[in-house]
């Protein structure tokens, strides 16, 4: 596989980042993942923008590539020959001469960027959609700005092994007593035909997938209510889902151990994927 790091493309055995990086020493970092559908990008805008933003919160200096981004995505992707999965991206505030918690010099130091394909066949007619996920309900105990894109994500992993053990596919987490978002992606409830969601605030990520389902809803004709909500009330919903990038819409079936409705994917959810999966084809590029 051909990545790209700090300006070059090389095969992945030769890429090499410092071990003084900051991503390595200290998480600080951010990234983005891409998913590639038909050989093309899905809402790479999106994806571009809130990269823009997760630099700015962190003070942290774009790397001079930035404004190639697309392209060096395209190249990845004809190079590696990927017709459906993702590309992941990752920006570090680079490594200076020694560790240290002060912010190098940013006339010292440049940023660190590493791109990667993954191929994934089968990303879009995914059989585990016709099944549904698990998922158990953990406290969400990460830091308080989680609408930054970074790279700390040992309690995600976590959540997810936590999940894994009581086998189950992944964890919905929970802060005073409402339900935040998925380890990995943005969770919804379905109640008498409403979609509903927790709101955009530093407590989740503002998911790329999330602005274009709820876009997609409203749309379609489908009332979106944007409220907290408990895992009682999940669990006595209609229908549940989940968003992200590398999911699409993903249908829950189950949450700590009770069926959210007849247990069997859902009619808004199963539509809502279909309808995100044609519509963003459309803007791919
Ligand atoms: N929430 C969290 C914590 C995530 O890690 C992700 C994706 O990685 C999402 C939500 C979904 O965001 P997106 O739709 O932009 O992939």
């Amino acid at each position: 596989r051909t990545v790209f790091v700090n300006g070059e493309y090389l095969p992945e055995t030769e890429a090499k980042v410092s071990i003084f990086d900051r991503g390595f020493l200290m998480a600080d970092g951010v990234y983005e993942v891409t998913s590639v559908l038909g050989g093309k990008l899905i809402d790479f805008e999106g994806h571009a923008k809130r990269l823009e933003r997760s630099l700015n919160e962190l003070d942290m200096q774009k790397p001079e590539e930035f404004d190639d981004l697309l392209d060096i995505h395209r190249k990845l992707v004809e190079l590696n020959g990927i017709e459906e999965g993702m590309i992941y991206l990752q920006i570090t505030r680079g490594a200076p001469d020694d560790r240290d918690f002060v912010f190098p010099d940013p006339e010292a130091t440049r940023p660190t960027l590493v791109l990667f394909t993954q191929n994934k066949p089968g990303l879009a007619a995914n059989p585990v959609a016709d099944k549904g996920i698990k998922v158990i309900s953990i406290e969400d105990i990460r830091w308080g700005r989680r609408d930054i894109k970074t790279v700390q994500l040992l309690y995600p992993s976590m959540g997810k092994m936590m999940a894994k053990k009581a086998g189950c596919d992944d964890a919905w987490m929970v802060e005073d007593g409402y339900v935040t978002e998925g380890t990995s992606n943005n969770a919804y409830i379905v109640k008498d035909g409403k979609i509903i969601t927790r709101g955009l605030s530093n407590d989740i990520l503002h998911g790329i997938t999330r602005a274009a389902v709820l876009r997609f809803a409203q749309e379609a004709q489908m009332e979106v209510v944007e409220r907290p909500y408990t895992i009682e009330e999940a669990q006595a919903a209609d229908e549940a889902f989940v968003t992200s990038a590398s999911t699409f819409v993903m249908p829950v079936v189950e949450i700590d151990g009770a069926a959210v409705g007849d247990g069997q994917v859902g009619p808004v959810a199963k539509r809502l994927r279909e309808i995100y999966l044609d519509e963003s084809l459309k803007t791919a590029i």
